[in-house]
């Protein structure tokens, strides 16, 4: 027998509608590429989206056809984050710092026919326009007077195109299951691949990162989602900002820790979200003013997720800011939320070390998403906090097969894709990265968790960034290899790290040599490349 309720799809459509009529004046603060802050509304920001799909199918855009991005956090990359997908169409943001072949290979496999994209991008697009073969037109997202010289063919200009538009559009009834955005990894090895999210994947996800024991976003909330939108859909803090109407600050070009400051304070945000590097930023530049106390900021909550955070970090931005830091993990492929650390009830008389052990663990699944660890013949591990296996994951909004290669089973037989990271899980289902497959060392039959030795590492108070790499040895297979960008100004030796690192770590962790690097390497997504660490090291032998 069926339920009588309501067969209502869900749909992106219906949270912009949803906000178009209850958060009208919910505002959103972008710091222009242009220079200066810009403020709009989500009403308005609901009315120019639809005169940019007016203008959208006026450029020929149908429903199945990709529009691509490339731009920085704005209220011009949110109307596009509607009135792509709710048009029926498919919205793919292209990461911009990827290497020039990924972008190209993007857009010739999402078969993207406009590309979108930043003032900032300009040049690097006129640098591949010659190998760019299926984009009919490139829109410049910015006004006739900031309109750059270009040689690039077939240029628009944003606010002209949707200037002459009606601002009512009668967005299509979809299929919940229809594409709504493709997202692509970053591809440490071969071409990046596309998770492909629907309509119903992304509301579902974005109910889920409003739960209290989630992000928690709420109508009183303000976020500032550091990560980029061209990053895994900044999180899905887009939509959830549009959902619950609470005032959304974009941070636009300007990646600087000044910039995130000022944001924070002058527009008091309670939020704020990002990757590791971002908040070294963020503190570098609040260490530097003098003298003052940023505990009475507004800010409750500092998100953490895409890389381990660290305990000094988490400790530095806690004190700093009064705030509570809540580390949190996934993926492109968990669009991305997959955990996030938050306290149970009963941990609240842990002492302030337990806090600390149980804060930098990558946190519990929300409900809709399922875990669990195997071994290597995909048996199931136990949930002890102990054993540690492949983290698997299945749920509403966890993928199950790549963009355009459906040849590629990425499923166990239970409907679990394989993360590609080793973890735990303890009793409570709080997950703890050890590694990703390929960066933990192996070590005379036991593994090493780079992540833990980094950790370790970057509570020394001259360490800036550490990464560990495993490096061969005729007779432990792999042995650590510590780097270290140390703080400017600082010039810690081997001998002080350590130093450090003894009764910190097991004996048999310590590094076999500590080296010092004037830069570190990252990804696109602002991680620690060990891919080019390990190219770099790849004939360093250890002396003894
Ligand atoms: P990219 O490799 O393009 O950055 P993702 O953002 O999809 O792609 O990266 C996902 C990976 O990032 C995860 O599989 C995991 O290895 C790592 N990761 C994400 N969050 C955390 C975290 N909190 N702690 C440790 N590793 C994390």
């Amino acid at each position: 027998m069926l339920g009588l309720m309501q067969d209502q799809p869900l749909l992106i459509t219906t949270i912009m509608n949803y906000a178009a009529l209850y958060h009208r004046e919910g505002e959103v603060v972008t710091k222009a590429v242009e220079g200066g802050l810009h403020r709009t509304t989500y009403g308005e920001v609901s009315r120019r989206s639809a005169k940019l799909a007016h203008a959208l199918t006026k450029l020929g855009i149908n429903q199945g056809d990709c529009v691509s991005t490339m731009a920085w956090n704005s209220y011009r990359h949110l109307e596009l984050y509607l009135a792509v997908p709710c048009k029926g169409s498919l919205l793919n943001t292209i990461n911009p710092r990827l290497f020039p072949d990924q972008i190209l290979y993007i857009l010739a496999h999402s078969e993207a026919k406009i590309l979108f994209l930043d003032l900032t991008f300009v040049p690097l697009l006129e640098k591949l326009a010659d190998k760019i073969t299926g984009v009919e037109k490139f829109v410049i997202m910015t006004d006739r007077a900031h309109m750059p010289e270009t040689t690039l063919d077939n240029i628009l200009c944003y606010e002209e195109l949707i200037a002459p538009e009606e601002d009512q559009y009668d967005w299509p009834d979809l299929d919940e299951n229809t594409a709504a955005i493709i997202c692509y990894t970053s591809g440490t090895t071969g071409e990046p691949k596309g998770a492909l999210y629907s309509h119903r994947s992304t509301v579902l996800h974005c109910f889920s990162t409003c739960s209290k024991d989630s992000l928690g976003i709420s109508n009183r909330d303000t976020i500032l989602p550091i990560v980029p939108m061209f990053h895994v859909n900044a999180w899905g803090t887009p939509f959830a900002a549009i959902m619950t109407g609470c005032k959304l600050v974009l941070p636009g070009a300007d990646m600087t820790g000044e910039n995130f400051f000022n944001l924070l304070k002058n527009e008091e945000c309670t939020i704020s979200l990002g990757v590791p590097t971002i908040w070294l930023a963020l503190l570098q530049y609040a260490n530097s003013l003098d003298g003052n106390d940023f505990t009475d900021l507004a800010i409750e909550s500092f998100v953490i997720g895409g890389s381990a955070a660290a305990p000094s970090l988490i400790e530095d931005l806690e004190k700093t800011f009064d705030a509570t830091v809540l580390h949190a993990w996934g993926m492109t492929e968990t669009s991305p939320l997959g955990s996030v650390n938050r306290p149970m009830a009963k941990h609240a008389s842990l002492s302030e070390a337990e806090k600390m052990a149980l804060k930098i663990k990558q946190g519990r699944p929300p409900f809709g998403i399922e875990m669990k660890i195997v071994d290597d013949d995909g048996i199931e591990m136990a949930r002890d906090g102990v054993a540690f296996g492949r983290l698997m994951v299945r749920g509403p909004w966890v993928i199950k097969a790549y963009f355009k290669q459906p040849e590629l089973n990425i499923l166990d037989d239970d409907g679990y894709f394989d993360t590609g990271d080793v973890s735990t899980l303890d009793t409570d289902g709080y997950m703890t990265i050890v590694d990703r497959s390929k960066d933990v060392i192996k070590s005379g039959g036991e593994w090493i968790s780079s992540i833990d030795l980094e950790n370790v590492a970057l509570g020394q108070p001259q360490v800036a960034e550490a990464a560990v790499i495993g490096i061969a040895h005729p007779k432990w297979q792999e042995r650590p290899l510590l780097i270290i960008l140390p703080i400017p100004g600082t010039s810690p030796t081997k001998a002080d790290i350590l130093a450090y690192l003894d009764g910190k770590i097991a004996k048999w962790w310590t590094p076999d040599d500590v080296l010092f690097i004037d830069e570190m390497p990252h990804t696109a997504t602002g991680k620690i490349q060990k891919r080019d660490l390990r190219e770099i090291y790849k004939d360093y032998k250890f002396t003894d």
